[in-house]
């Protein structure tokens, strides 16, 4: 397969985030080997391989955390590839973790005011933050912001409440909404549905595809449920082994025979399934 660019990037846009010719090495391991990839304006784009494929090391070499071996990054057509994961954040890279770290005691809607006020506060965040009484009060604006970005994240009900004593989907909705308040450009996804059972998932996709439409931002995410991936993306790239095996709509990629061979070896039922699983989806969403 040649360099894969998403044929969705309009004429005259730029790709938020590009991975350009991008190769990892360990010692003797390839981790990523050459790949390139694309994350259009507003669309939301998954990355899916087998153990081992190389997604995590990709995530990093994009946030920053790893330099390539060879390859570039660029961010919105500039080259990132010597800038720090902090510098990539300034210019608008934000992401989740698989494992999100929260602070228990305190509300959703403190989490969310931290977040805006890193984004939008003076430099001295925490003594801005935190008086002797408490949270000191926000701007109007803030309140605003804040209560909007609740909305759409569907958690206005538990505004109020610890958010140790949410279950797992409420606090991954938290977290996507603390990387949302610093007002990404794109965001990179790590596994946004693990640990959630049908419903919480659903959930998630519900948040996600809201977000996307009102915010106008890009994601990028690594998820293992193949069902989710092709029900979400608008656009998917399949590692195996280092390499970029497939990229194209849901679609193209369902029917993509190396994709069937190569993702999960000799057993292929386990994604047969999940692919049929994902056709309904769709099915029942065009009704
Ligand atoms: P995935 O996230 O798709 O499961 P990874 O990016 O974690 O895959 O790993 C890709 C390959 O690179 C694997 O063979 C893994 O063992 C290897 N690898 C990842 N990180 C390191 C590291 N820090 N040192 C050595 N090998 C690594
Ligand atoms: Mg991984």
């Amino acid at each position: 397969m040649t360099a894969a660019t998403s044929a969705r990037t309009e004429p005259g846009e730029i790709d938020r985030l590009t991975a350009d010719g991008v190769t990892m090495r360990f010692g003797g391991i390839v981790a990523c080997n050459n790949v390139s990839l694309a994350v259009p304006p507003r669309s939301i784009v998954g990355l899916i391989g087998p153990n081992g494929a190389g997604k995590s090391t990709l995530f990093s070499v994009l946030s920053g955390l790893r330099r390539p071996t060879n390859g570039h990054v660029h961010m919105g057509g500039d080259d990132v590839t010597k800038s720090s994961p902090q510098a990539r954040v300034r210019r608008g890279l934000g992401r989740t973790f698989q494992h999100p770290e929260l602070f228990t005691e305190l509300s959703v809607r403190e989490h969310l005011v931290i977040a805006d006020r890193v984004r939008h506060g003076t430099r001295r965040v925490w003594t801005d933050i935190v008086t002797w009484r408490g949270f000191r009060p926000g701007s109007a604006e803030e309140d605003q912001r804040v209560d909007t970005l609740m909305d759409s994240l569907d958690l206005t009900r538990v505004a109020h409440s610890p958010v140790g004593a949410l279950p797992l989907g409420m606090m991954r909705l938290v977290e996507l909404g603390r990387a949302l308040a610093a007002e990404p450009s794109v965001l990179l996804l790590d596994e946004p549905s693990s640990g959630l059972d049908t419903q919480e998932t659903a959930d998630v996709v519900e948040v996600l595809r809201r977000v996307v439409a009102e915010r106008g931002v890009s994601m990028l995410l690594v998820e293992h449920d193949v069902a989710l991936v092709m029900g979400l993306c608008d656009y998917i790239y399949v590692l195996d082994f280092g390499a970029l095996i497939a990229a194209g709509t849901p679609d193209e990629v369902r029917n993509d025979p190396a994709v069937r061979a190569a993702y999960l070896g000799t057993d292929t039922e386990e994604l047969e399934e999940a692919i049929d699983r994902s056709s309904a989806d769709l099915d029942e969403e065009t009704v």
